[in-house]
């Protein structure tokens, strides 16, 4: 399962989820970030424990900043650290 994140964002499955609240435990959980979503995702430690909710659209969340990256990486020959 691929999950891309960061402090404020989560990407899983094309789709993006904004960081909603942390849990007494520690697992975080994520709002998708498409108006009027209520899907939301639950993760711990990067890892996601599940999906709560479904996407009421189609699942087309790009990651811009991922995708630039890996092309920039591709053009300059240099090993992409951030992203593995
Ligand atoms: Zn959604």
């Amino acid at each position: 399962m691929e999950i891309v994140t960061n402090k404020e964002h989560v990407v899983y499955q094309s789709n993006k989820y904004g960081r909603y609240y942390t849990k007494k435990n520690d697992s975080v959980c994520w709002r998708c970030t498409i108006k009027r979503c209520n899907a939301r995702l639950e993760t711990d430690n990067g890892a996601v424990l599940k999906e709560i909710g479904q996407h009421n659209h189609a699942k087309k969340v790009a990651i811009p900043s991922a995708v630039s990256l890996r092309v920039a990486c591709k053009r300059m020959t240099f090993p992409c650290v951030l992203l593995r």
